[in-house]
């Protein structure tokens, strides 16, 4: 549900990295070698293109018919190429939560031996058995907690909006909404509300919500909302203008001392875990 936004950052360092990389069954040529000489007349564009374009190019590539094996011995990502691209990702890009559900914290650590490593699986949006020819594009691989990748997505397609296309506004389009479900009005506990993420005049992001499970998986943290709608209560406008006049802060100062971060950057989003949850609820309760 969060957009990636960093990788154009990384595109030529990712594919200088892929493109030297010689293959010893392939008489020690470099990958941009063979490609060039064996594929490019097939797939019908360079590797340039083919590793590093946006999804939505990506998507449109098609496979020949007849390359299949050839091209996933050549693209042979789990035995090849997938430590050498964790690298690149540990390296160059910052990552926090999983883009698929904004749940997991999925970033480095040190362990005691110094070592790095990370909390997150790459996942290929667009499967490797049905697509070996994107098995190494950049936009093709996504940074995922263990139960998106590999508990709940696996080999299914999400549709052409996913969170490294261009035009995936997953934020803008769906918002977590809270509906009683108490005859009173009343919110008192986790049990007087259901929480829904909530796609207002299309259906786009349906598959995804449905895919990842995340009304199931967000129900539990309906805690969270709960608690942000009773310190609302217990602070309104008026009770937050009065707090900043008495310790001299702005009246958003006071609601971040309040509610924590509550309006993250949206460059930003990925970086606390529930904070498209938290953004919503916000602003349903009127504090943004
Ligand atoms: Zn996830």
């Amino acid at each position: 549900m969060i957009k990636v936004t960093e990788y154009h950052k990384i595109e030529d360092v990712y594919y200088t990295d892929l493109s030297k990389r010689k293959h010893r069954y392939y008489g020690n040529k470099t990958l941009e070698e063979i490609y060039r000489e064996e594929f490019e007349k097939h797939i019908k564009c360079d590797l340039r293109t083919l590793l590093c374009s946006s999804f939505d190019k990506l998507s449109k590539i098609k496979l020949p018919t007849g390359i299949n094996d050839e091209i996933a011995k050549l693209f042979d990502y789990q035995n090849k190429y997938q430590k050498h691209i964790s690298d690149i990702f540990k390296k160059h890009l910052e990552i926090h939560t999983c883009y698929y559900c904004n749940i997991d914290f999925i970033n480095l650590f040190k362990t005691t031996n110094k070592n790095t490593k990370s909390g997150y699986t790459l996942d290929h949006i667009l499967p490797k058995t049905e697509y070996p020819h994107l098995a190494l594009s950049l936009y093709n691989i996504i940074p995922s907690c263990y139960i998106c990748n590999s508990k709940l997505k696996k080999e299914q397609n999400i549709g052409k909006r996913v969170p490294t296309s261009d035009n995936f506004d997953f934020d803008e389009r769906v918002r977590f909404k809270t509906f009683m479900s108490n005859p009173h009005l009343i919110i008192e506990n986790e049990k007087d509300f259901e929480l829904f993420l909530k796609e207002d005049f299309s259906d786009l992001y349906s598959k995804y919500i449905e895919v990842f499970e995340l009304n199931g998986r967000y129900a539990h943290h309906k805690y969270k909302v709960l608690e942000m709608i009773q310190k609302r209560k217990a602070y309104p406008d008026s009770r937050i203008r009065e707090l900043a006049q008495l310790t001299q802060k702005t009246e958003e100062e006071v609601k971040q001392d309040l509610f924590g971060n509550y309006l993250p950057d949206e460059n930003e989003l990925h970086k606390y875990s529930l904070s498209k949850l938290i953004k919503d609820i916000s602003q349903e309760i009127g504090l943004i």
